[in-house]
């Protein structure tokens, strides 16, 4: 049925639900503005129901279940087993009280939610399909924020069971015997991780010459060597062709080679969800990956912004939410423009991995003079206690003494990336740095550790 051509109307029409999407349509009814907010799927989009969260709920459990094969070494001897229903109902219930959080704030701020998908059909009006219904609406100001869906490989048809994407790794029944996840970068290694701790015999393909490609090469260097403790295979310059009956066959310097995977994860990439928004009828043209080219006030065109994994920039949760307060302060009138010292990316790949701003690398590509000094955490005394002295902080300052990169990959280091990336924010020194006064044992005095050696005087490691 189409109910007739009679459009409602908001100040701001808002496609998408997740962290970008939720968080300016709270901004703009919390300005003032009159706001609906168009969901095809679920609140709280793919970071809260099938993406940051649930990741983050198999990790830790994951990590619970690995306790028992390396506890006995402190005197505490555990057993794991692992009972996959009851965690996937956890997760579950996790995604819900969040997913509701986000529900009641929406409705508490008076922003109207309709479930259906959105369709561009003019410069600032809809059409929007649920079922068989399908309605108008138009608007001031619209804010894209329809994010980004896992990329397909061929010869990897998914069949929700034994070949699955990120969403179907997050939902597997039981611990599978052998499992192959194809692509090492920063979702691939999280999965395979977990699912290893939890009893798979995991190998991880990656094309490129090492894993978790984005990140600086010491980094993940980190990441590998605690890989291979954990006796997960790692092949690399490895390119998955097809999987046949529980065989993946994956080409590495020409030469063929099968691997056992009961359940093979594509984890290759993501793509932005742009194609089927009608954007021309907008007047929105997409950049050669499909994103939306933005201004640093998040506008496209004089009616439509856009934020979150449509844009350019990392595909993350906070750089959507930090994007949705400047599009939401644009269209409520105040200057605003994205324009971030660092925008901080963790990986919660064990050890974790924190990196904020500039390498070395991009310092020196950009003729940057900058500086940079590591601290191992073998040489601290918190990651003795925990008994997990892999890795590494890392500051780079630039001429000036002033910091501009921090990176770290250890025990708890994500929770270290919201200090580093103020530091940077506010353009502080070495010098300020050393002189803050870290809380002792702490992973986070590996930070004033590396900005002394930065300053030349190092006080737990030689010069
Ligand atoms: P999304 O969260 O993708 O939300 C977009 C919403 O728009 C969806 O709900 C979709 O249904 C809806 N939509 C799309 N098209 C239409 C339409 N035409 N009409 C109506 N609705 C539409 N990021 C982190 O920062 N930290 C992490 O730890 C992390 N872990 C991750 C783990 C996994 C397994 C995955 C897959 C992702 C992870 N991410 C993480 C990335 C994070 O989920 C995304 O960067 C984030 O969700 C992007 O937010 P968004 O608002 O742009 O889009
Ligand atoms: P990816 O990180 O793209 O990893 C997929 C891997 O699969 C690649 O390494 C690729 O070589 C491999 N691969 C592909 N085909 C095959 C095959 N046939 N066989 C074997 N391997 C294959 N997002 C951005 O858009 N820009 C950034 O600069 C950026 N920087 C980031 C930095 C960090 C530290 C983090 C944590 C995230 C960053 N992101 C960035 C976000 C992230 O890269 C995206 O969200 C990405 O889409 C994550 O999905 P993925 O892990 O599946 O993909």
């Amino acid at each position: 049925m189409v109910v007739g051509e009679l459009a409602d109307r908001s100040d701001v029409l808002v496609i998408g639900g997740g962290p970008g999407g939720y968080a300016a349509a709270l901004r703009c009814a919390q300005g003032g503005s009159s706001v609906t907010l168009v969901e095809r799927d679920r609140i709280g989009g793919t970071c809260l129901n099938v993406g940051c969260i649930p990741s983050k709920v198999l990790i830790h459990a994951a990590d619970v279940a690995h306790l028992a094969a390396v506890s006995s070494k402190w005197g505490v001897n555990l057993t794991a087993d692992v009972d996959v229903s009851a965690l996937n109902a956890h997760s579950a219930d996790v995604v819900s009280q969040l997913t509701n959080g986000v529900s009641e704030l929406l409705e508490t701020a008076g922003v109207s939610v309709i479930h259906g998908e959105a369709r561009f059909s003019r410069p600032r009006r809809v059409a929007i399909t649920s079922g068989e219904l399908v309605s108008h609406h138009e608007f001031d100001n619209c804010i894209i924020a329809t994010g980004s869906r896992p990329v397909g490989l061929p010869g990897f048809e998914l069949t929700g069971t034994a070949v699955v994407d990120s969403t179907g790794a997050l939902a597997l029944e039981a611990v599978p015997s052998s499992m192959v996840v194809i692509g090492a970068g920063y979702i691939g290694v999280e999965l395979g991780t977990a699912w290893a701790k939890l009893g798979s015999s995991v190998t991880l393909v990656e094309a490129a010459p090492r894993i978790l490609p984005e990140l600086d090469k010491r980094l993940a260097a980190v990441v590998r060597r605690r890989l291979k403790e954990l006796g997960v295979s790692v092949l690399t310059n490895a390119r998955a062709q097809e999987t046949i009956d529980g065989f993946v066959t994956v080409e590495v310097d020409g030469s063929e080679h099968s691997i056992a995977g009961e359940v093979v994860v594509v984890a290759v990439g993501r793509r932005p969800n742009t194609d089927t928004l009608g954007l021309e009828a907008a007047g929105v043209s997409l950049d050669e990956q499909g994103r939306i080219p933005v201004a640093p006030d998040r506008r496209a065109t004089s009616a439509i912004l856009a934020i979150g994994d449509v844009t350019a920039g990392p595909a993350l949760a906070h750089k959507a939410t930090a994007e949705a307060e400047v599009a939401a302060k644009t269209i409520l009138g105040q200057r605003s423009a994205f324009d971030p010292a660092a925008i901080p990316a963790v990986v919660f790949s064990d050890p974790e991995v924190a990196t904020i701003g500039m390498t070395l690398d991009d310092a020196t590509a950009a003729g940057i003079e900058a500086n940079d000094f590591r601290f191992p955490f073998a040489a601290g005394s918190r990651s003795r206690t925990l008994d997990d002295t892999l890795g590494f902080v890392q500051l780079v300052a630039d001429g000036s003494g002033t910091l501009i990169g921090a990176h770290a990959a250890g025990a708890g280091v994500s929770e270290l990336a919201s200090g580093l990336a103020l530091a940077i924010e506010m353009a502080a020194t070495v010098e300020d740095i050393a002189a803050t006064i870290h809380p002792h044992p702490t992973m986070s005095e590996a930070i004033a550790e590396s900005a002394h050696g930065l300053l030349g005087h190092p006080l737990h490691v030689h010069r």
